[in-house]
């Protein structure tokens, strides 16, 4: 078995209601001061917003609200929004919403605790972040696991740089999930979030350091999980079951526990990241572009592994290697397409086909003017990224 650290502080309130325990677990975690991080009006519209800060309010805590976060969360706005939470004098942040809004609050928790720092230092490696404030979030879309996650990610518009910041400091200190305030998603954010659900284990398991066999079988069930209720939850978004089995296994694959003692990989991730920067398409979207021509020039590495994700996670078997391998990689897809998300790019409104200048400059953004490598699965270079571009660019 390989050696692990797991380290998941986050307090979960999950059920029904569950919102209405704000203000309590506000001053559980020693809030006083509440910035409440909200995104573009879903939370006004279904007066999930107006509930929670009266909520606060009644408690006797003093609330100052930011809303406009928009997905693909961007830097500039986390800035303006430090700036607000210091003049506010903001003890707690507070998100409430879907990952874009919960990456922005803990951004502005990063920089109302340093305040002689731009926050963006910490997200290009200039300085280490050593401290930061409580953040809690009220989760109203089951994608990102970023209510416990030890992950934020920013867009930076003037350099077209989409980059993720991993830190346990990234911990929220409670996570309220009720699965009813997912029920007004639209169809397509569902689908976003079942495929970036599925990734953050596909990412996962998709390692070379393999030995820990519970990490294998959680990751396998999550993904069955998913596939399964995912099936549900795309046609009715007010099945209560389906939704809350997506949303706790929305959490449950970025905590950790899907890849304990394994090197991550997280090329897909790496690879829909650029097109984000680029075309800001939705992340999920950006996941399911790429995943197929991702999995098809990295199988060769490790075939048997995907027999085994054939066999354990889509019921497929048989005595050529390669066949049940290749069978998989399309199951996947057509599980995708069956969620109406892109599986490549001319499927994407937002990327459309590009030529191969196009590609190139794309593999050369995510390889950062090739001084890195992603992946670690297949490792991929510069031109690696451009091949697997090549084949998603259908
Ligand atoms: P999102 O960008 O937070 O939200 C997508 C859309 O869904 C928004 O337009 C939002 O509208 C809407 N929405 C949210 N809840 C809703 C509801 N209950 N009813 C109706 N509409 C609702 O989506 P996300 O997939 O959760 O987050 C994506 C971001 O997280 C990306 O930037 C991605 O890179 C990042 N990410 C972070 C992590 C991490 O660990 N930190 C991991 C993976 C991905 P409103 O704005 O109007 O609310
Ligand atoms: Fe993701």
């Amino acid at each position: 078995m390989q050696a692990f650290t797991h380290h998941t502080p986050t307090e979960i309130i999950f059920g029904k209601a569950s919102e209405n325990k704000a203000a309590e677990l506000v001053k559980k975690y020693h809030g006083s001061r509440v910035f409440v991080v909200y995104g573009g009006g879903s939370v006004k519209r279904t007066g999930l917003l107006q509930r929670v800060t009266e909520t606060l309010e009644k408690a006797d805590l003093q609330v100052e609200t930011i809303g406009g976060v928009k997905p693909n969360p961007r830097l500039d706005f986390a800035r303006e929004a430090v700036k607000k939470a210091i003049e506010f004098n903001a003890d707690f942040i507070l998100a409430v919403g879907g990952g874009s809004v919960i990456d922005t609050a803990k951004a502005v928790s990063h920089g109302v605790a340093n305040p002689d720092t731009d926050i963006w230092e910490f997200w290009s490696r200039k300085k280490p972040l050593q401290k930061t404030l409580p953040v809690g979030v009220i989760l109203t879309l089951a994608a990102a696991g970023s209510e416990t996650s030890d992950s934020a990610v920013l867009t930076n518009t003037e350099i077209q740089v989409k980059r993720g910041l991993g830190t346990d400091l990234n911990r929220p200190e409670f996570a309220i999930m009720n699965p009813e305030l997912t029920y007004t998603l639209p169809k397509y954010q569902v689908g976003c979030g079942i495929v970036d659900i599925m990734m953050h284990t596909l990412d996962r398991y998709f390692t070379k350091t393999k030995g820990n066999q519970l990490t294998d079988e959680i990751a396998e069930g999550l993904l069955r999980t998913v596939i399964a209720n995912g099936r549900i939850a795309i046609k009715d978004s007010h099945n209560y079951d389906s939704m809350s089995e997506i949303m706790w296994c929305g959490s449950i694959s970025h905590n950790g526990l899907t890849g304990l003692g394994a090197e991550k990989d997280f090329a897909p991730h790496q690879l829909g990241h650029e097109l984000s920067a680029k075309f800001d398409i939705a992340h999920g979207a950006s996941l399911s572009a790429v995943w197929g021509a991702w999995a098809e020039y990295s199988y060769v590495e490790d075939v048997d592994r995907f027999v085994r994700f054939a066999d354990k996670v889509w019921g497929i078997s048989g005595d050529n290697k390669e066949e049940v391998a290749r069978k998989a990689i399309n199951a996947t897809v057509n599980y995708f397409k069956s969620l109406d998300m892109p599986t490549c790019f001319s499927e994407a409104p937002e990327i459309g086909i590009k030529t191969d200048d196009e590609l190139w400059a794309m593999a050369d953004g995510c390889s950062y003017q090739n001084t890195r490598t992603i992946g670690s699965f297949r490792v991929l270079n510069k031109e690696d990224i451009f091949n697997v571009y090549k084949l998603a660019n259908k």
